[in-house]
C-alpha cells in the first residue's frame, strides 16, 4: 500500500507509540542492514510530457532486510531520521545513484542527458557539512553535475528560511539542480517561493491522483492547474507525480506540465529492469 501525506502522519504517529525496545531493535537492524548492504535503489522514470520519452529517473531506496523482509521507505526513513542513521544511509544513496547514472550515461547517451533525482531528508538538509559531502561525492564519481537533481520539501526550509536559501545557493553553486518535492502539501509560504533558487516543482501526487477527467470544474484539476501556472510564472519546470491513468496524463499535457511520473509509465524498478526499459527507448 502506498501512502499519501495524511496516512504517513498516522503511520508515524503509530510508530511513536511503539515500545522503545522495538524501536531500538529496528535501529540496530538498520545499522546492521547498512553494514550488510541490505539496501538497494529502485529507479522510477520521469517522462517528458512533450516528447513522451524518458528524461530521467528518481532514485527510491528499498530495504530488503534478511530478518524483517521487505520494508518500505515510509516505514524506515522516519526511524533512520530520528536515529541519525539517515546520514550514512543518505550518503550511500547519493553515491550509488550518481554512480549508476554515470554508467547509464555511457550506455544510454541522449540529449539532454538523463537526469537522476535523489531525495534529501530534513536531517541531511540540516547537517552542517552537507555541501562538502555532496561535493566530495561529485568529485569522486565524476557525473556531469547538471544531471543531478536533489529533491527537498518546503517544510525542510521553513525552520530558518534565510539559512535555507543560503544553503540552497551553495548547493546550486556546485552545479547541480534542485527540485521542491510534494509541492502543495507543506506549509507553503508562497511569499518565499520566488527566493528559493530551485529549478523544478513537483506537484504532489495527492492532487494528481484525484483529478477526474471529464469534469471541467474538477477541484483537483483546478489545484494542479494553479500549481503549474505558479511554477511557470517563476520560470520553473513542473513535474506531476502519481500519474496512474492516460486521462490524467492528457489533462497534464493540456495544462502544459513538462514532466510526469507515476505507475502509468512505470513503477520504481531495480536497476537491471530500468536499464532494460531504457534500452527499449519507449515513447508514451
Ligand atoms: P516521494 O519522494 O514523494 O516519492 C514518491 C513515492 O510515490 C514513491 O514511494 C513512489 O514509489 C510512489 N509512487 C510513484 N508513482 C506512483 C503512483 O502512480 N501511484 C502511487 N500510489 N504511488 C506512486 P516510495 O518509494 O515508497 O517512497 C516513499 C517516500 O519515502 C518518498 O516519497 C520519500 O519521501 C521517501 N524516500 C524514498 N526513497 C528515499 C531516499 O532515497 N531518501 C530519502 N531521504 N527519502 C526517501
Ligand atoms: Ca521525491
Ligand atoms: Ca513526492
Ligand atoms: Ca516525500
Amino acid at each position: 500500500a502506498k501512502h499519501i501525506g495524511k496516512d504517513r502522519y498516522e503511520m508515524f504517529a503509530t510508530g511513536m507509540r511503539e515500545p522503545v525496545v522495538q524501536r531500538l531493535q529496528i535501529e540496530s537492524d538498520l545499522r546492521r542492514g547498512l553494514k550488510d548492504s541490505e539496501f538497494q535503489l529502485f529507479y522510477q522514470p520521469i517522462v517528458s510530457l512533450k516528447t513522451g520519452k524518458i528524461a530521467g529517473v528518481e532514485a527510491l531506496v528499498r530495504w530488503n532486510s534478511l530478518k524483517r523482509g521487505f520494508i518500505s521507505p515510509g516505514d524506515f526513513i522516519p526511524i533512520a531520521e530520528e536515529t541519525g542513521l539517515i546520514i550514512p544511509l543518505g550518503e550511500w544513496i547519493l553515491q550509488e545513484a550518481c554512480r549508476q547514472m554515470q554508467e547509464w550515461h555511457l550506455q544510454f547517451p541522449q540529449n539532454p542527458p538523463l537526469m537522476i533525482s535523489v531525495n534529501l531528508s530534513s536531517r541531511q538538509f540540516s547537517q552542517p557539512n552537507l555541501v562538502q559531502q555532496v561535493q566530495f561525492i561529485l568529485d569522486k564519481i565524476n557525473l556531469d553535475r547538471k544531471s543531478l537533481k536533489l529533491e527537498i520539501t518546503e517544510s525542510m526550509m521553513m525552520n530558518d528560511v534565510e539559512a535555507a536559501i543560503e544553503l540552497l545557493k551553495r548547493l546550486k553553486d556546485l552545479g547541480l539542480r534542485l527540485s521542491i518535492d510534494d509541492f502543495g502539501t507543506g506549509y507553503s509560504n508562497l511569499s518565499y517561493l520566488h527566493r528559493f533558487p530551485v529549478d523544478t516543482l513537483k506537484v504532489d501526487q495527492s492532487f494528481v491522483r484525484r483529478m477526474n477527467s471529464g469534469e471541467s470544474h474538477d477541484r483537483y484539476a483546478q489545484i494542479v492547474r494553479t500549481v503549474i501556472m505558479l511554477g511557470h510564472n517563476l520560470e520553473l519546470d513542473v513535474i506531476a507525480e502519481g500519474i496512474e491513468t492516460e486521462e490524467q496524463m492528457k489533462i497534464l499535457q493540456s495544462l502544459g506540465c513538462e514532466y510526469g511520473q507515476g505507475y502509468f509509465f512505470a513503477k520504481p524498478l531495480p536497476s537491471e529492469q530500468l536499464a532494460a526499459l531504457l534500452a527499449k527507448n519507449p515513447k508514451w
